[in-house]
This record gives C-alpha cells, sequence and structure tokens, in this order.
C-alpha cells in the first residue's frame, strides 16, 4: 500500500505542502516531512525491534498527526498494523494482545498505565506531535526510532498485495467486534475507489481541500480517510485529538475546513450548536461538504441538517469494516433530495438481495439480506467465528436493504435486530424514523423485550425534549396512528441519553441488557 500512496502522491510537485495539522497546536507535517517518517520509522521498525512479514503491531493511538505515521510505517515495514479504541480498559487490552499477539505495541502516554505486562511484546510510546524531538525522556525510544533510519526510500518489504495489511475490529454493534483482516489490495482498492469520488465531485483540485479529522482513527471509517485516503489526494487533514463540538467549530473557522466527515450523533451535535448560538452565529461558512456514514440516519434529521446548513452539500454513504468501508459512492441528499437512500453501489462492487428463507436472489424493491462481493471485500475474519458471514466468496454483510429501480441502495436495518412479534418481521428502524418525527422526541432506540405469548413486542427507548411532559401512552398512540397494528410499539421507556459506540452506532444489546434491571 505505503509506495502506491506515495506514487499518488508526487513530491516534486509541492513537497512543501501542508498535509497533516494538528488542531490544537496548529503544529503541522509536510508531504515531504510524512514521506521521511513513515520512511524512517518503517526502517527503526525493522532494524530495532526486527518488525517483519506477518508480525502484528498493536497501535493504542489517539487521534494524532502521529497516527497516520505510526499505521503506515507499519505497512512499510511489511508488518500488520492493528489498531484500538484507545479508552479501552486494561482488561479490553489484554484481551486484544490475546487475540493478537502482537511484536510490539506503540502506545499513547495516557495509555502506559492501563498497558499490561507484554510477554515479549515491548512498548514504545508515541508522542502526539513529531515536529521536534521533545525534551521529554520518554518518548526518546520513539525518536531513537527515528533517528535509525535511512533515507526516503521505503524499506523492501516482503510482502505481496493479498498479504495482510490491518486488522481492524468491527464496531461491536451487534455482539462482540471481531477482528477483520484487510489485505494491501483492499487498501489499495479503497484508495482508488475514494480518490476517483472525490475528484470527480467538484472541479477543485483536492489538494485545495481542508478535512477536519473529528471521527476516531482507529476505527475503518476514519483510518481509510484520514490515515490513508486522503493522503494519497494531498488534502489537508485537520486533526482533532478527541470529538468536541465547539472545538470541532472554532477548528473549522480557524483552519478554513471545506470537508467534514462525521456520524450521525456529531450531526445532532452540530444543530444543537447551532440553535444555541443563534441564527448564522456559527463560523461555518468554510465548509463545502459534510459526509455521514456508519450508522442509519433518519430523513429528519437530513432534512433538518440541510435546512440549517443551505450551502453545504450533504452526502451520505453505506460501507463497513469487512469491506474496507467500501460500500456505496457517497450520495448527495442535498442535490437529489433521496434522503433514504445510501446512494449507488461502489463502481468494482457487486451486489445481491437474498431473501433469508429461500436464499434467492430478490429483485429491485424487495428487501432481503444485503451481500457483497469485490476486491474491497475483506481476506476474513482473524478468528474463524464467523464463519456463516461468506459465501462462494460473497459477504453476508447482515444487513436488510434494497435496490430501487434505478440502482440506489436503501438500508432497512440489521438482520440480528429485527424483532419477530407473532411470526411478523419488524425492522426497529421504520419504529424510529416513525417516533423521531414526533416534535417533543429528541433521540430514540427501538429494540425487543422478550414475551411469553408474542415472541418479541418492540419496546422503544425514549429522550425528550428537556421540559416535555410527554406521556408513555401518547407516545404509544403517535405510533399506533401511522403503522399497522402488529408493528405498534407495546412499551416505552424514557432515558436521559441513548447508548452510542465511538462510531456513533446505538448499542441496542446494552438497552437490552438495562431491561434485565429494569425487570421488564
Ligand atoms: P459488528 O459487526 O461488530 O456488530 P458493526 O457492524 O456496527 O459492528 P462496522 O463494520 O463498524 O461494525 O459497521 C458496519 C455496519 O454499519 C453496516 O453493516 C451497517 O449495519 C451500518 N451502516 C454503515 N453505514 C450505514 C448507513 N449509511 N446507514 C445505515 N447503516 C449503516
Ligand atoms: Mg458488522
Amino acid at each position: 500500500l505505503v509506495p502506491h500512496l506515495f506514487s499518488r502522491l508526487p513530491l516534486d510537485a509541492a513537497p512543501h505542502s501542508l498535509l497533516l495539522r494538528d488542531a490544537a497546536t496548529g503544529a503541522s507535517l509536510t508531504r515531504a516531512d510524512l514521506r521521511r517518517l513513515v520512511s524512517s520509522l518503517a526502517h527503526g521498525l525493522r532494524q530495532t525491534h526486527r518488525v517483519r512479514a506477518g508480525a502484528v503491531v498493536l497501535l493504542v493511538l489517539p487521534n494524532s498527526i502521529a497516527f497516520p505515521i505510526a499505521f503506515l510505517a507499519v505497512l512499510a515495514a511489511g508488518a500488520v498494523a492493528t489498531t484500538m479504541n484507545p479508552y479501552s480498559s486494561s482488561a479490553e487490552i489484554a484481551d486484544r494482545v490475546r487475540e493478537t499477539r502482537p511484536c510490539l505495541v506503540l502506545a499513547s502516554r495516557d495509555n502506559v498505565s492501563k498497558l499490561p505486562p507484554f510477554a515479549g511484546a515491548p512498548v514504545v510510546l508515541v508522542p502526539h506531535l513529531l515536529t521536534a524531538a521533545p525534551a521529554d525522556e520518554q518518548f526518546a525510544p520513539f525518536h531513537a526510532l527515528l533517528g535509525s533510519g535511512a533515507g526516503d526510500e521505503f524499506p523492501s518489504a516482503e510482502v505481496g498485495q493479498d498479504d495482510a495489511a490491518a486488522v481492524l475490529y468491527s464496531s461491536g454493534t451487534s455482539g462482540r467486534s471481531k477482528g477483520v483482516v484487510l489485505t494491501h489490495r483492499n487498501l489499495i482498492t479503497m484508495v482508488e475507489l475514494f480518490v476517483r469520488f472525490e475528484v470527480s465531485q467538484y472541479a477543485r483540485p483536492a489538494c485545495d481541500n481542508v478535512y477536519l479529522a473529528a471521527l476516531p482513527m482507529f476505527h475503518v471509517y476514519g483510518l481509510s480517510l484520514f490515515a490513508v485516503g486522503l493522503l494519497s489526494l494531498g488534502s489537508t487533514v485537520v486533526v482533532m485529538n478527541r470529538f468536541d463540538v465547539g472545538e470541532a467549530v472554532s477548528a473549522i473557522h480557524r483552519y478554513k475546513v471545506t470537508h467534514l466527515p462525521l456520524v450521525p450523533p456529531i450531526m445532532t451535535a452540530l444543530l444543537r450548536a447551532k440553535a444555541t448560538a443563534g441564527a448564522g452565529a456559527l463560523p461555518l461558512g468554510s465548509l463545502v461538504q459534510v459526509s455521514s456514514g456508519a450508522a442509519p440516519l433518519s430523513g429528519r434529521l437530513i432534512q433538518d441538517f440541510i435546512k440549517a446548513f443551505p450551502h453545504v452539500d450533504f452526502i451520505q454513504g453505506y460501507g463497513m469494516t469487512e469491506s474496507t468501508a467500501v460500500g456505496t459512492r457517497g450520495f448527495n441528499s442535498s442535490k437529489h433530495k433521496n434522503y433514504a437512500s445510501v446512494g449507488l453501489l461502489a463502481p468494482n462492487m457487486h451486489a445481491k438481495i437474498v431473501e433469508l428463507e429461500t436464499g434467492f436472489c430478490l429483485p429491485p424493491g424487495s428487501c432481503g439480506e444485503l451481500w457483497l462481493h469485490g476486491p474491497a471485500v475483506m481476506k476474513g475474519y482473524l478468528t474463524d467465528e464467523d464463519v456463516c458471514t461468506r459465501k462462494d466468496g460473497w459477504l453476508r454483510t447482515g444487513d436488510l436493504a434494497y435496490f430501487d429501480s434505478d440502482g440506489y441502495l436503501y438500508i432497512a436495518g440489521r438482520l440480528k435486530d429485527t424483532i419477530k412479534y407473532k411470526g411478523f418481521q419488524i425492522a426497529p428502524a421504520d419504529l424510529e424514523e416513525v417516533l423521531v418525527q414526533h416534535p417533543e422526541v429528541v433521540d430514540v432506540a427501538v429494540t425487543s423485550a422478550e414475551d411469553e405469548e408474542a415472541g418479541e413486542i418492540p419496546i422503544a427507548f425514549v429522550v425528550r425534549k428537556s421540559g416535555s411532559t410527554l406521556t408513555c401512552v401518547q407516545v404509544m398512540e403517535y405510533v399506533a396512528k401511522q403503522v399497522s397494528p402488529h408493528k405498534k410499539v407495546r412499551r416505552v421507556i424514557f432515558v436521559n441519553a441513548i447508548p452510542k459506540s465511538a462510531a456513533g452506532k446505538v448499542l441496542r444489546r446494552l438497552l437490552k441488557d438495562s431491561l434485565h434491571h429494569l425487570d421488564v
């Protein structure tokens, strides 16, 4: 991947133009810096830690301008990078170490106290900023690694396109996070699709674009953009250590950010900030495009967002860890006014909609499980826990979806979330879409509760507007008026917030667990 990435970024064109910038301090790295740092770190890893093809290096790093360098250097050394949420507990880190068996751990200073004693895996601390060697002794080993490297040339690593490049973990929305093995070919396919799409969208050169990296880079969505794809385009990436709405707004203003990839909860936070700040008071004039992915998005939220920020193009896409974040080409909802679709299938990706009971392919308009096939689809899982997700080279996504006759894809929900009420199938997303239209409802998640008579019943967790006196019965009546009788919500629980993962997804299993405590 790494030589490919840099071949897309000719250094002689503009070696000193900015590529990465730290949002908090303004510290920056140029294209030439990136190449030099990745190459010297890759050499350092090989010389000092004997990092070789097939070995795994675990990154326990929050977002920083050092993250892409660490990730790319591991790949350039021929090894496999695996990432994890840097806010994980000691037990979770120990678990991940057991599963991935790293030969080396690259960690941030904040994580040091959480790291378990590693059997044979040394830990090197990575500083947030790489511009100058800091006086802090803790980072001396890292700077020694950079210093031991030679020249701008990458080490000649003995890896092929179908060798593993990274193990990224799925979000753990429907169960335990799964380690997804992605090859160099997977990542190169993602880069090529991404480049093609980004370049075709606007007349302006991609290197004039400034992206805000507000999403975590340990997850496939943030990683594919900020640590890989964008660097090949020469766009500037302004890196936030962690998302905070106030800091995001000031970073957009200060650095004239043009592109903001986000997840639905960040859209809600921005809308709330705009409502608090008053008309026109949010300084977001530089934004050209906002894009969302990774989690379902209600039509109402998109429309509210487009109304609040009319000068911005709003794009939605679909992807998953198992497909290197590739799925659909982002779809410009502002232009097409088709708020429910996640867009057209990405080039090179094949799809079919499969009927659950029969395994037959379904025609446009019919909903079934989405299966994907193509060069961006993973090599497999790290452990064979979920072999049934692969069949004859096809990836079963576990998502319920349909295409319309023009080829636009619609995600109806997850198979595992489907509520089985007296033999009827109910998609939580259908009920959530109705509930979120209620003027006194701020957020909502629907899940199932076991029921002796019906098997399962739909149950809604609802966040009310502050000061609202809405009752459970009123909520149930509101839904009942708009859906067929079997789909009625049978119970409502008011909560202060809906639990969501770092990638912005509703953690339905936590809601289900909470039902046991409530004795429902
Ligand atoms: P796990 O597989 O561990 O349960 P996960 O599926 O949430 O977690 P990811 O790979 O991060 O892990 O997410 C991919 C999933 O996210 C897709 O299968 C789909 O369910 C959902 N998703 C992604 N984009 C969208 C979108 N635009 N609209 C609706 N759902 C989406
Ligand atoms: Mg999944």
